[in-house]
């Protein structure tokens, strides 16, 4: 057999990294947009977020108690407390008339303006509250107990760099800041389009030969879980003329994905659609499972025909589908990755990179990795209990029980 190609049928095989960077090469970033605060959770800032005001923009107090002139309080005690003149209140949400002078305090509740004059507060628990004076039991040192302005951030400071994925403490500080939106990469929308003719409605009655249609659901999933949007096209039947309508006219979307019928047989609609040249490449990649794949531009968006069987499915998605969709949306992020110890044998094509199905736990401090079952790319319930891909590299036949292997976590979340 010859290396590079496949030892079944003797076709030329492209090696993975080739296949990636291809099907990369027709992705761009999408156009940065204003997005409200919370619709931007998980987005990319489009640009550095200037701070318009500083933070706390205001100097308030850490606890409920007095406002004072911490020199007025610097020899007190509970045997000779301070004595001050009180001289009124800061209510909460409105600013303070007040001034605190020499020998006076202002009752101020936690979070409320420390009024001008004043740089310290005594907590309440310190003091003893009578008609016309508030006895002080103890010093407090200027600054204590006040949250000072500006402490945080200062106007015109960086609070959210370009390129930062937006997360809750993020959005909570631009809210914090007076800001309502902010100008982020939105999501992907990736359209969802399933091939074949003996495809149901998962729920729809099942009868012998009929399959529910799983890849919609597989995908949907994917594509929540790479923080984007699906949006289900339906199914076709094998026909490529229906397959390249839905697919060419297909509206709100930024890339599409089919499964199934990228293979060579004559009714595999995809092949049928575009497998006369033009904008889509059909490649056989060194990978297993997810060897036949279709990259494309259908009008101008990006197009991954995926194939059909659901394991192939989900490894192509993980593969091809989730780096392209996380960098349309400026993420550069990958997945985690772990070394783990094979506890069985995983056995396979030489001339392919292995993705093998694996739970993981943890024995003796380091990480066991278990094959969840055979290898055949139909058995989803092998998927379903994995935590992640080991990578057996090409050139390995068997890896054996004791290797050490690669394991991309892909059961995280976004
Ligand atoms: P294909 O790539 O179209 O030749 O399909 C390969 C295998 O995957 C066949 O057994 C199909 O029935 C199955 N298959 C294709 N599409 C789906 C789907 N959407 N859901 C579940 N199984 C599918
Ligand atoms: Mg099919």
């Amino acid at each position: 057999m010859r290396p590079g190609h496949d030892h079944d049928t003797g076709a030329p095989l492209l090696p993975l990294d080739e296949a990636r960077s291809r099907a990369m090469s027709r992705i761009d970033r999408l156009p940065p947009t204003e997005l409200a605060l919370a619709e931007a959770h998980g987005c990319v800032a489009a640009e550095d977020v200037l701070a318009p005001i500083e933070l706390p923009p205001f100097s308030s107090s850490a606890m409920d108690g007095y406002a004072v002139r911490a020199a007025d309080v610097a020899g007190a005690a509970p045997d000779r407390p301070a004595a001050l003149r009180p001289v009124g209140a800061v209510q909460m949400g409105s600013p303070s008339e007040l001034e605190v002078g020499g020998g006076e305090a202002v009752a101020v509740p936690t979070g409320g303006v420390v009024p001008p004059g004043a740089d310290a507060v005594v907590p309440v628990e310190q003091t003893i509250r009578e008609a016309d004076r508030v006895l002080v039991l103890a010093p407090v040192p200027p600054g204590r107990y006040v949250r000072r302005a500006g402490q945080d951030v200062r106007a015109g400071d960086v609070m959210v760099p370009a390129g930062k994925r937006l997360l809750a403490a993020d959005l909570g500080l631009l809210a914090s800041a007076g800001l309502g939106s902010v100008r982020a990469i939105p999501r992907a929308r990736v359209g969802i389009l399933s091939t074949g003719d003996e495809l149901v409605e998962p729920g729809a009655p099942l009868g012998p030969g009929l399959v529910p249609d799983a890849n919609a659901l597989t995908l949907h999933g994917c594509v929540l879980e790479a923080g984007a949007v699906p949006v289900p096209l339906g199914r076709v039947p094998d026909d490529g003329a229906a397959l390249a309508r839905v697919l060419t006219e297909a509206e709100g979307v930024d890339v599409l994905v089919s499964s199934g019928g990228v293979s060579v047989g004559e009714r595999d609609p995809v092949k049928a659609a575009f497998g006369s040249g033009g904008e889509v490449d059909f490649v056989e990649v060194a990978m297993q499972p997810g060897k036949p794949q279709a990259f494309g531009t259908l009008g101008g968006r990006p197009y991954f025909g995926l194939p059909g069987n659901p394991v192939s499915v989900f490894v192509s998605f993980e593969v091809f589908v989730r780096p392209a969709v996380l960098s349309m949306m400026g993420r550069g992020d990958a997945r985690t990755e772990v070394r783990a110890t094979l506890d069985a044998d995983v056995t396979g094509p030489e001339e392919k990179v292995q993705f093998a199905r694996v739970r993981l736990h943890r024995s003796n401090g380091g990480l066991v990795a278990s094959p969840t079952g055979p290898r055949g790319s139909n058995l989803l319930a092998t998927m379903a209990r994995a935590d992640g891909l080991a990578v057996i590299p090409v050139g390995v036949a068997t890896a054996e029980a004791g290797t050490p292997v690669r394991v991309i976590l892909v059961r995280d979340q976004p």
